[in-house]
């Protein structure tokens, strides 16, 4: 027997093309996607690749091109034709910037980014005090000050980034014990201070939407991020996972096998309290390395050839390895990205943390696509993310 299906029932009030605009704001996505993994790329592969008509890309090129995402590359293409040549599109990288602010425990780091994730200036800010209104309103005039050295760009946005738990669609900072913040409304006082639309997210998943658009994550991905605070962010090529009010990724307390540290929720072992920085410049001033104020003291230390700096730094990388040993069994991810400070600078320091998981899933860790400015591109990735979420919602404007 037949089933009839009940068409859907008209609606004479709702505009015949209602459904377009998300239709276009989700075709424009795809086209800027593309340019940015391909470009320059010919409009006619643009159409190849994502299956759209050549008329429905030439559209939205132009409109992107209006927005000053994307122009023509100014080489042209090899055609054999006549008349004027087919010139591919690219990002367009002179006239566009996001504004991007991270909050780590000793200083604030805001910098300037391009459409491709590139830093065009940075500077750092360290906190006099951690009163959550003074260190924002120092980022927004650290931001001011970058956008005057380029006065030809224009800010799109600004992206907030930091540890600790941070709840992107309320835009606050909810809980960063090491700040002592607690439900901090960090996109409300930016927008105010800048002007300009402000958007928040914790520091791991920043950085795992930086690499998914930018860097190394090509499919599913694991972010972990080893720094004072310790936090991971899983991704799938288009979304990082957020969870209800975005918990996801809290992996402060998870324990680890081995460790011998004491964390203040009393029991010892929590991954935090044992790949903690602070940890790692306690253990380093106590064996008599270096003063212990900053990490990247102890890593110039076993470059300079002292033997335990460079043990201190084999032996956390180790413990990385085990939580993400920890985290890669009940995730299973394609590629594995890790931010610590050891495993970006110290092949041997890689090698440690590889050596504790099984030789095929050792192959796919890699640390950071940015190593020299994860800081700075973890702020702006926030904002970058979320215009290429929506490229349709750009609207330039100046501080
Ligand atoms: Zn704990």
């Amino acid at each position: 027997m037949l089933r009839t299906v009940a068409p859907p029932p008209r609606s004479p009030a709702r505009p015949a093309r209602a459904a377009d605009p998300d239709r276009r704001r989700t075709s424009a996505r795809t086209v800027l996607r593309c340019v940015l993994e391909h470009g320059p790329v010919a409009r006619s592969t643009i159409a190849r690749l994502t299956g759209l008509s050549p008329a429905s890309v030439t559209d939205h090129c132009a409109r992107l091109t209006e927005l000053g995402l994307v122009r023509e590359a100014t080489a042209p293409r090899r055609s054999g034709g006549v008349g004027r040549p087919h010139l591919p599109l690219d990002l367009d990288g002179s006239g566009l910037v996001v504004g991007g602010v991270h909050v780590a425990v000793p200083y604030t780091t805001v910098a300037l980014l391009d459409l491709r994730g590139r830093v065009v200036a940075e500077r750092r800010l360290p906190h006099p005090d951690t009163d959550p209104l003074r260190v924002l309103e120092r980022a927004a005039g650290g931001l001011a000050d970058l956008l005057e050295r380029v006065p030809e760009r224009r800010p799109l946005g600004v992206g907030f980034a930091s540890g600790g738990w941070v709840d992107r669609a309320a835009g606050t900072v909810v809980d960063h014990p090491l700040l002592g913040w607690r439900e901090v409304p960090a996109r409300e006082v930016l927008r105010a201070r800048t002007g300009l639309p402000v958007h928040v997210d914790g520091h791991a998943r920043a950085l795992a939407d930086a690499e998914r658009l930018f860097g190394r994550a090509g499919g599913s991905a694991l972010h972990l991020f080893a720094g004072n605070i310790v936090d991971a962010a899983f991704a799938t090529r288009d979304e990082v996972h957020h969870g209800p009010r975005s918990q996801a990724g809290a992996i402060a307390h998870l324990p680890l096998v081995g460790g011998t540290e004491r964390c203040p929720c009393g029991r010892t072992g929590c991954l935090q309290a044992e790949l903690s920085e602070r940890t790692l410049c306690r253990r380093a001033r106590e064996a008599g390395v270096c003063d212990g104020r900053d990490p990247l003291h102890v890593v110039d230390a076993a470059a300079a050839g002292h033997p335990v700096a460079a043990r201190l730094l084999r032996e956390r990388a180790r413990m990385v390895g085990r939580a993400v040993g920890l985290l890669t069994d009940v995730l299973n991810p394609e590629s594995v990205i890790v931010t610590e400070i050891g495993v970006i600078h110290r092949p041997d320091c890689l090698a440690a943390l590889r050596g504790e998981l099984d030789p095929a899933r050792a192959a796919t860790v890699t640390p950071t696509s940015f190593p020299e400015s994860v800081l700075a591109v973890a702020g702006g990735a926030v904002a970058l993310d979320v215009l290429y979420r929506d490229p349709l919602s750009a609207s330039p404007e100046r501080i």
